[in-house]
């Protein structure tokens, strides 16, 4: 099958792949014994690794913590403030669209006692369908809330939120943002003074570098953000996160998010005129097609390789079942563990029936025009064939 799944990953780009190389078999030392040229060697990978990102991403190096991923990033972000800040209230806001791995740990804390208002953002039938309102945010900040948490961009309607507005409002409250910047780093320009963030979670996966391997941002100026650790041993990362640093991952990461950052203008204008080929092929062939999300003709509401839309009059799993031709999503990968109807969709407001016969695409780095046009006949024919069965 074609592959055009890339929010739930990405295929790993040749070139980071060959800045990994030498980690494994060359510079193979651990970053901590510094008493050795291996280990030196390593630690100064590590450290050009993270200047690097840092750059990228308008932070300074010391502001960045590895982990195994935005899992691990937004439970360390969420709990490692959550634990320390409790005595200065235990109120949050997050949206009902945010990712499991902000909700589930939000949950988590709700059991031992914390608030969560969870905001609902626009609804299917506005233009700006699944943004959150930067006043939403402004009215639900109590005295004791401790911390805002927002996504930057969705991981199944690639709607943008306005976080740098809503930045400014938490600075102004005096509240910690934090944002999961997953399926933005390396799409959308990220500059985290910009955004006004004090926390942001992010993936080399998501941006074509390996599994496993992620980051956080952490404040260190005006407020600098102290986080209890989630992860406790040998010191590593000053004490944030102990464990042997995966070298060859954060290598991968670095070059990963240089590379889509140095490549982003480019390749956002290839993604959205890929999209655009794809749905105007889809709305040619196929009535009764609902796109869910942000308008694509409002710019900067969405993410470039996004698509994502529900097919009247098909049951949704005999959709899936006829495009296997074609990877692609229906509603969320990263949870079809549990083969829940999208909660993104159905917080936006579809209906049950429309979230279960909804399509994402992701669009990526790979995919060519000739494979639009592929999966766009691929779809066509699908529907035909179901809505024929049904007639
Ligand atoms: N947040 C978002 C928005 C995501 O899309 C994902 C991946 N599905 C994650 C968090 C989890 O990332 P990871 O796979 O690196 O743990």
């Amino acid at each position: 099958p074609i592959y055009f799944d890339n929010h739930a990953t990405t295929q790993v780009d040749p070139r980071v792949v060959e800045a990994m190389l030498p980690t494994f078999t060359q510079v193979f030392g651990n970053p901590s014994s510094v008493g050795h040229l291996y280990g030196e060697e390593a630690k100064q990978l590590v450290e050009a690794s993270q200047q690097s990102i840092a750059l990228a991403i308008g932070a300074s190096a010391s502001e960045i913590v590895f982990t195994s991923g935005a899992t691990e990033s937004n439970n360390l972000a969420i709990s490692g403030v959550l634990s320390q800040r409790r005595r200065r209230g235990n109120h949050v806001v997050t949206v009902t669209t945010e990712h499991k791995a902000v909700l589930d740990p939000l949950e988590q804390w709700e059991h031992h006692g914390f608030e969560i208002t969870r905001l609902s953002p626009r609804q299917a039938s506005d233009p700006l369908a699944g943004m959150l309102d930067p006043d939403q945010v402004r009215d639900a900040i109590r005295p004791d809330t401790t911390l805002v948490s927002v996504m930057l961009a969705n991981n199944e309607i690639g709607v943008i939120h306005p976080i740098a507005e809503i930045g400014q409002i938490c600075k102004e409250q005096g509240v910690l943002l934090h944002s999961d910047a997953t399926q933005a780093v390396g799409k959308t320009p990220v500059d985290v003074e910009r955004l006004g963030v004090d926390l942001m979670s992010f993936s080399a996966h998501k941006m074509y570098g390996p599994k496993g391997v992620g980051g956080l941002y952490v404040r260190k100026s005006a407020p600098r953000v102290r986080l209890q650790p989630a992860i406790f041993g040998g010191g590593q990362q000053r004490g944030i996160r102990s464990g042997t640093l995966n070298v060859p991952g954060i290598v991968g990461l670095a070059e990963a998010i240089r590379l889509s950052v140095a490549e982003m203008e480019e390749e956002s204008q290839r993604l959205a005129q890929l999209r655009k080929q794809l749905w105007s092929g889809l709305t040619e062939r196929i009535a009764g097609l609902h796109l869910n999300g942000p308008s694509l003709e409002a710019t900067g509401a969405r993410l470039a390789g996004n698509l994502n839309f529900a097919v009247e009059q098909v049951d949704g799993e005999a959709l899936m079942m006829n495009v296997r031709e074609i990877a692609v999503s229906s509603g969320s990968a990263c949870t079809s563990a549990n083969p829940q109807p999208s909660h993104v969709l159905r917080a936006i407001g579809l209906s049950e029936d429309l979230t279960r016969s909804s399509l994402r695409f992701g669009i990526g780095r790979f995919n060519t025009p000739q494979e639009v046009e592929f999966a766009v006949d691929v779809v066509a024919g699908a529907v035909d064939k179901l809505r024929k069965l049904i007639a």
